[in-house]
């Protein structure tokens, strides 16, 4: 068939947008996710737009799958304070600008946590802010990721995310990034029954806004509402999960960020070990809805 898993991980962009698309490929895969700043927040040095046209180039010439921009984690578009919420407008208003310099890629962001207003006002308030910062003239996609549900987590249910996606109304800017940890500890069943979470996921959000998965063991138990990433294979989702995973015929053809506990070297073991799991056989053809 010649196809390929698309598949990479978090790196580093302290040494620039080239140089993380050398080290990919010297790694063995064909994408991977960055932050845009600091995760922690604060300010983002400036581009180098030849630096991200050379990514693109190379990008386009060795087939890369798109790449995956992630917002600072302690962004909260949910809060209750008008300044948070203005902090987390204004970094994602100028991350989207920075995107362009790398046209047509997609870029994450966790919904936030509504902290004591309830989930309804959370989702409101994260729905205005898209609405608020989406241009039609943008070429990045945005998407929602999947979350634990840990505390006042928004995003920790299907429902949160689509009541947020039929709000915005550039919505076709959008879409989900799904972590295999988060829903995992989230109570979605991925490793005794992935076919119907995404039943679920597709009667709920629709599959068609599937854009993104980030790939991680958890530490912890089904429906722990944790958050805490494990390498491939060594937690509670287990190897034999992320096989089918991969191979699944609505997932297979979509990349895979890892964001496993690791170092450059594990990363590389991991990208090579779900490569050799990944089939292009017809079997997996023969089944797809
Ligand atoms: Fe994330
Ligand atoms: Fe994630
Ligand atoms: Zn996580």
């Amino acid at each position: 068939m010649g196809e390929t898993l698309n598949i990479g991980c978090h790196l580093s962009s302290s040494k620039g947008y080239l140089f993380m698309g050398k080290q990919m490929m010297s790694m063995g895969g064909n994408t991977f996710q960055f932050f845009t700043r600091n995760p922690r927040g604060s300010k983002a040095k400036a581009i180098d737009p030849e630096d991200a046209a050379a990514l693109c180039r190379l990008m386009e010439q060795e087939g890369f799958a798109k790449i995956l921009a992630h917002a600072p984690y302690t962004l909260n578009p949910a809060s209750a304070d008008p300044k948070v919420r203005t902090f987390a407008l204004m970094t994602i208003q100028d991350d989207l600008e920075r995107m362009e310099y790398t046209p047509g890629q997609m870029y994450n962001f966790h919904p936030g946590s509504h902290v004591g207003q309830g989930m309804e006002e959370g989702i409101r308030l994260i729905s205005e802010l898209l609405n608020e910062v989406l241009k039609p003239e943008q070429t990045t996609t945005v998407l929602l990721e999947t979350m634990a549900g840990k505390g006042s987590e928004v995003g920790g249910r299907f429902e949160e995310l689509a009541e947020i996606l039929r709000r915005v109304e550039l919505s076709d800017h959008m879409g989900v990034c799904l972590d295999t940890c988060h829903v995992h500890d989230g109570g979605y069943d991925i490793v005794n029954d992935l076919d119907g979470v995404l039943e679920e996921f597709d009667r709920i959000v629709g599959l068609d806004r599937l854009k993104a998965i980030h790939i991680n063991d958890s530490k912890n138990p089904l429906a722990s509402h944790k958050d805490r990433h494990e390498v491939i294979g060594g937690g509670f989702i287990g190897l034999p999960a992320f096989e089918r995973i991969i191979n699944h015929p609505r997932l297979r053809r979509l990349p895979f960020y890892l964001e496993t506990p690791n170092e450059i070297a594990g990363y590389t073991a991991e990208i090579a070990l779900l490569k050799s799991r990944y089939r292009s056989d017809e079997t997996s053809h023969a089944i797809e809805p």
